[in-house]
């Protein structure tokens, strides 16, 4: 008998793919940074901070939270996790997020002062050098030294997608650009399968039975169409 073939197995495999990726990428700039401090990035790799520098519009604006659900390296970690949504009312009224999203533009803000402030990478050659090296340590600090914790923290304790959810700044941004969302059909008969793995029941209960738009907020993980028994589920355009 054949295996059935679910978003989920998808999501899991895209994810590891760029976990595999995306971590392989840090071991190797963390291990030339720790040889040598003042490590300077090869020239030819250069395009990977610029990449990642215009992704994080484009990758929100095309894909909206689609990447949450299936392709973010970050996600490999947060659903290996307990999915059970655990927060509380502080961290579900949003109040992180606009202080993490603050943090992120200060951050890049940053990456692009003069480069002769007396960081270690202002000795490089250029203003442009300097500028991309500091992306470069803006894309080990943001993801590894602030954001991981916090996503291994609040994910153990409050629920494997807690930093995705409540608080990741990509997630600000794609929220606002993206143009993907799910919206619950008449197929709907409120049995609430859906509810059990969903790891923020809000964005979906408000339209079950009656039908309706699920909540912008949703990671379109897809875990509840694989759930529904009745195909009640889709994808539809934001206007
Ligand atoms: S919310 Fe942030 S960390 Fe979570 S999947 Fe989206 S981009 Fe990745
Ligand atoms: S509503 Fe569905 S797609 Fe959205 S987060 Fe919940 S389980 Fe994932
Ligand atoms: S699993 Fe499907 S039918 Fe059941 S409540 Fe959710 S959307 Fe409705």
């Amino acid at each position: 008998m054949s295996k059935k073939i679910t978003f989920t197995k998808i999501r899991r495999r895209n994810q590891f793919i760029t976990f595999l990726v995306f971590f392989v990428l840090v071991i190797i700039l963390f291990v030339s940074m720790l040889v040598n401090p003042w490590y300077k990035i090869p020239v030819n790799w250069y395009f990977i901070p610029v990449l990642g520098l215009v992704g994080s519009i484009l990758i929100p604006r095309y894909m909206g939270r689609h990447y949450c659900g299936q392709y973010c390296p970050s996600g490999f970690i947060s659903d290996s996790m307990n999915h059970k949504n655990r927060a509380g009312k502080i961290i579900k009224s949003g109040i992180f997020k606009p202080i993490f999203f603050a943090l992120f533009i200060a951050l890049f803000v940053v990456a692009f002062l003069p480069w002769d402030m007396g960081l270690p990478v202002s000795m490089t050659e250029t203003y442009w050098d300097g500028v991309i090296n500091k992306l470069w340590i803006l894309w080990v600090i943001c993801p590894f030294i602030i954001a991981l914790p916090l996503i291994v923290i609040f994910g153990l304790t409050k629920g494997g997608r807690t930093w995705c959810n409540y608080m990741c700044p990509w997630a600000t941004i794609g929220v606002a650009l993206g143009k993907q969302q799910l919206e619950v059909n008449d197929n709907c008969n409120d049995c609430g399968s859906c509810l059990k793995v969903c790891s923020q029941p809000e964005v979906i209960e408000p339209v079950l039975g009656t039908g309706g738009k699920i909540g912008a907020n949703c990671l379109i993980c897809l875990k509840c169409v694989d759930a529904c028994p009745n195909n009640a589920i889709q994808y539809i355009e934001k206007k």
